[in-house]
């Protein structure tokens, strides 16, 4: 049992790990975790080691979500493992929440962990799983003195006002920007053809979604035009302004007159003044410009 526990937290703080260095973990990051498999292609997922679920994978099209995130809550539809997600959330064991945000070829996932079982429901044959990656009960309000036996019925939001109040928390702010930078960069490397806009770089592991607009915050739906596709180097040299470009998407490169760089390097930041940006084929989707 102590066994099953620390393989359980211990994939927890590896799945954790990975996401400090990809905004969406790759599927080919994702196979196994010193022998233990993390995930199903999709559902739950409860590796030979454990006698519950470790995790959910919840796909682009997958037939058992087809509900947005409200707050940061989720509706998953009983599925095969079921049964053994009813033990998780009675035990509150912690679970992994795989969100797929890019299709295959080389699917990508935002990752939540750890994530609880709130709740589930027997008519409507649905759980409610919180993604904001705390114990239930632990910021919300004092733990009971006495172990419930049953699960607080699942309560979704009636109105949008309400839903309104839920997002202003933190937490739900949290999940949502997670979700939305993920769906973003996906959306933006796809229509610049995972090439930097600037050198044509095709390694989408080096590749951001550099936001040209201003505001950052999560927004209603994903507008390509909010961004650019960048390598790292190029997404730096944007956000110091040694890079710009203007409205006929030519690019600019200014070296501050304190910039330590041989002549090397200048000379590579250089290449690319005056030549025009690589855009995405579809006019309506090129880079806002005021
Ligand atoms: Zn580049």
């Amino acid at each position: 049992m102590l066994d099953e526990t620390r393989i359980r937290l211990e994939a927890i703080h590896y799945v954790r790990g990975l996401r400090e260095r990809w905004v969406a973990v790759p599927a080919s990051e994702l196979r196994q975790f010193k022998g233990v498999f993390l995930k199903g292609q999709q559902g739950i997922f409860k590796p030979a080691e454990l006698s519950d679920p470790l995790s959910i994978t919840s796909t682009i099209d997958s037939p058992y979500t087809d509900d947005p995130i409200e707050g940061s809550r989720v509706m998953y539809d009983f599925a095969p493992g079921a049964d053994g997600l009813k033990r998780c959330a009675e035990a509150e064991l912690p679970l992994i929440y795989f969100l797929q945000v890019k299709r295959k070829p080389n699917p990508e996932y935002v990752i939540f962990a750890p994530v609880y079982v709130v709740g589930w429901d027997e008519a409507t044959q649905r759980f409610l799983i919180d993604l904001a990656e705390q114990k239930p009960g632990e910021t919300m309000s004092a733990p009971p003195t006495t172990r419930q036996l049953t699960l607080p019925a699942i309560r979704t939001p009636e109105s949008p006002m309400e839903i309104r109040e839920m997002s202003k928390s933190y937490v739900v702010t949290t999940v949502q920007r997670r979700l939305y930078h993920a769906r973003f960069r996906n959306a933006v490397l796809k229509a610049y053809r995972d090439r930097c806009a600037v050198c044509g770089l095709r390694v989408r592991a080096l590749l951001d979604a550099a936001f040209v607009v201003a505001d950052r915050d999560p927004q209603p739906a994903i507008s390509v035009r909010d961004g650019i596709a960048l390598c790292a180097t190029h997404h730096r040299a944007f956000d110091a302004h040694i890079l710009t470009f203007d409205d006929e998407y030519r690019i600019h490169i200014e070296l501050p007159e304190r910039f330590e760089a041989g002549e090397g390097e200048r000379a590579m930041l250089l290449a690319f003044s005056g030549k025009t940006l690589e855009l995405p084929n579809d006019e309506e989707l090129w880079p806002a410009v005021d």
